[in-house]
């Protein structure tokens, strides 16, 4: 009798569901049914992130609540749709959060990020399900060896992000950088900007984050709580105090940017990554950016070709990914999971559904 009723009810799954911004619920929901083109991923270890935070606290404008969140997440495919060629059920697979159309002026010009109609629809790691979009699972869907970890695998969109911002950031050998920021993108930068050859300065606010910095490779790791003037400070590390030669904000606010710009020799380049709050402004010394010619960079999203980059990055234990991971929940207590996320603790933290 049990069986009958489970037969003619649709399969459910466990998944935080976004209503509002401060309002994520974990429900039972059905498991999403697919389409000839798509793939259906059991998700095996999804991953926290500063977009996330943002998220929660305001809302996503490409997202119309109710949405499943998360979008970092690696796992097992167990169904493929008839029109899929390269993936079957059983591969371990990670993909990115978007793929480009490939057709307007932008992908065209090579500048794939900048996509005028940019597939960035893809959310829903934090369940036991996730579907993945058949123009995904064509440009950016990729199989993984036993070798790596869910966990690992789940920090390509991330680490595609900050090898766009490294590869815009013109990183030499022997060059001395400053990042802004030792969150999991500052603490990501750190580590392909030393398998560049830079000599690393980083700043925070949280001692943790900074311990983790010096033990990752970082030259110096400095608490912006405990000095007078970080622009100071930085550069007193340069030689004859003249500024850094590349100088990355990684923190997502208009005075930081401002700080950041300040910290860079005649010259050098600044790489403003951290998105800010949006209608905010900076104000620049018109004299400084032309006596000091300085090259002054954004870098948004990836391409995938950034993501295959990462990728590679990942398979061949480039960088120490493990230690970006503070800790790790069940998605049952999703909960607490937002919480640490909230108060800023830890890096990084791994849901496994
Ligand atoms: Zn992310
Ligand atoms: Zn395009």
């Amino acid at each position: 009798m049990e069986n009958r009723i489970n037969k003619n009810r649709k399969r459910m799954m466990k998944a935080a569901v976004f209503y509002a911004p401060q309002e994520v619920r974990l429900e039972e929901i059905e498991i999403p049914d697919i389409s000839p083109e798509e793939v259906l991923v059991k998700v095996r270890a999804a991953l926290t992130c500063g977009t996330d935070r943002k998220t929660y606290l305001r809302g996503h404008h490409l997202f119309k609540p109710p949405f499943v969140f998360g979008h970092e997440f690696a796992g097992d495919i167990v169904k493929v749709g008839n029109e899929v060629k390269d993936f079957k059920p059983g591969m371990r697979v990670v993909a990115a959060n978007s793929a480009p159309c490939n057709s307007c002026f932008y992908c065209k010009n090579g500048e794939h990020s900048l996509c005028d109609s940019l597939f960035i629809q893809l959310s829903g790691a934090f369940a036991e399900y996730i579907k993945i979009p058949g123009i995904i699972v064509a440009q950016n869907l990729l199989s993984f060896p036993e070798t790596v970890s869910y966990k690992q695998a789940a920090f390509l969109e991330p680490l595609s992000c900050v090898i766009h911002g490294v590869e815009v950031s013109n990183i030499n050998l022997g060059d001395t950088i400053v990042i802004n920021g030792a969150g999991p993108i500052g603490l990501l930068f750190l580590q392909v900007a030393k398998l560049r050859g830079a000599k690393v300065i980083i700043t925070d606010l949280v001692e943790e984050r900074l311990s983790l910095a010096l033990k990752l490779g970082a030259y110096r790791a400095i608490n912006v709580t405990q000095v007078d003037d970080i622009v100071r400070e930085v550069k007193s590390f340069t030689e004859d105090n003249r500024g850094v030669d590349v100088a990355i904000e990684a923190v997502g606010l208009p005075e930081v940017w401002e700080k950041t710009i300040a910290m860079v020799r005649k010259g050098g380049t600044v790489n403003l990554f951290g998105g800010c709050k949006i209608g905010t402004k900076i104000s620049l010394d018109t004299s400084l950016i032309h006596y000091s010619q300085l090259n002054i960079k954004g870098a948004f999203h990836h391409s995938p070709g950034q993501v295959k980059k990462a990728f590679n990055l990942i398979c061949n234990q480039g960088i120490d990914l493990d230690s970006l991971i503070s800790s790790e929940f069940p998605l049952e207590e999703i909960s607490m999971v937002i919480d640490r996320m909230l108060n800023n603790q830890g890096i990084k933290i791994a849901i496994i559904p």
